[in-house]
């Protein structure tokens, strides 16, 4: 059977939901074996190997830390030539997607980005599956030219385990001087709150211009903890301020693809949509019925948010309490 490759993404040696997610859809294609790059491979092997992969190449060497994404790619790259593996696949993160565009240039193959299935088509060969334009057009698609690498959707596909053996083999990459052009001079850790990641929450409350001020987008907190979810902007909310940029959702901020994803006070434009469109239920709240936003919902309430977060959030509340 072929090998697949799954870039990890883990913080500080805990493996991301992601990963385990690419685990899932790399079994449909070949025999997983994951790509670890920095510390923390050993106490990790063990959540890799439950979702089934059979190999972990560790590269812990310091490159992998101190400049930005192009030592993974190089490694990435000799792993492709030294393999031959059936395809690479890398989260749709803002960092793995670069890493699948650099790559494909290396490795002249072809790219498919914002994947949110992965199935074996003729021959094993994969093929991605894309949501655009608000869901409404499915797109399949596969690559023509040397080794598939796909960047599939954090949250797009369900992670099932099933045992893999996990064998760790170490890999060493001589990085060139190229790749450590830029250096990571700082990490400052992003405020933690109680609540999830924003990319891997299972429900999303976003809050929009709607919401009026600083002050007013906190009615989207209290609502995001009554259900334990994350908190989502518009670019308006962002752009002025109320809320932070890394909680923005769309083209130009963060994709999400939760179970739920509630939107109140957004308008549902295209650009928001891009970042949200293939959640698997849509809530909108709207005070205008004709709201773009409505085109994608899959439960509409037209209403003015300052009545209604607080009915739904007293509701939530007495339920759970029940
Ligand atoms: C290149 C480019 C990239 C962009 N990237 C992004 C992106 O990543 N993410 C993003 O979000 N936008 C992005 N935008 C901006 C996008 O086009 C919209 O301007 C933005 O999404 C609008 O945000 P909004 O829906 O909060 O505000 P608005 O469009 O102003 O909508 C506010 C909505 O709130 C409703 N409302 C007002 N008061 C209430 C109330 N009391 N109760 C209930 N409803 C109420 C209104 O009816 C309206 O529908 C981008 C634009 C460009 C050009």
């Amino acid at each position: 059977m072929s090998e697949v490759l799954v870039l990890a993404e883990h913080t500080g040696g805990e493996v991301k939901k992601v990963t385990v997610e690419l685990l899932t859809a790399a079994r449909r294609l070949g025999s997983p074996s994951v790509v670890w790059t920095g510390p923390g491979a050993d106490a990790a092997a063990g959540r890799l190997a439950e979702f089934g992969a059979d190999t972990v190449y560790v590269a812990d060497d310091a490159d992998y830390d101190e400049y930005v994404v192009a030592p993974k790619a190089e490694l990435l790259a000799q792993l492709v030539t030294e393999k031959s593996p059936a395809a690479v696949l890398v989260a749709g993160t803002t960092e793995g997607k670069e890493i699948a565009g650099r790559l494909a240039v290396k490795t002249n193959s072809g790219v498919l980005t914002d994947a949110v299935n992965i199935t074996a088509g003729g021959g094993g060969a994969p093929v991605a599956e894309h949501a655009n334009f608000g869901g409404a057009i499915t797109v399949h698609s596969k690559v023509t030219r040397g080794t598939p690498v796909i960047a599939v959707r954090p949250n797009a596909i369900a992670a099932e385990p099933a045992p893999g053996g996990a064998v760790l083999v170490p890999v060493t990459v001589t990085v060139s001087n190229a790749a450590k052009a830029a250096t990571i001079t700082d990490h400052v850790l992003a405020e933690r709150t109680e609540r999830p990641d924003l990319t891997e929450a299972q429900i999303v409350v976003s809050g929009g211009r709607g919401t009026g001020s600083a002050e007013g987008f906190k009615i989207i907190e209290e609502l995001a903890d009554c259900l334990g979810a994350a908190v989502g902007a518009s670019r308006a909310v962002v752009d002025a301020g109320w809320y932070p940029h890394q909680f923005q959702v769309g083209q130009t901020g963060k994709t999400v693809s939760p179970q739920l994803y509630v939107a109140a006070g957004i308008s549902g434009a295209i650009q928001h949509r891009a970042g949200m469109q293939t959640s698997k239920t849509i809530i909108a709240i709207n005070k205008d019925p004709e709201a773009p936003i409505f085109e994608i919902a899959d439960y509409g309430i037209v209403g003015d948010l300052f009545t209604v977060v607080p009915q739904l959030a007293d509701e939530i509340r007495a339920r759970k309490s029940r």
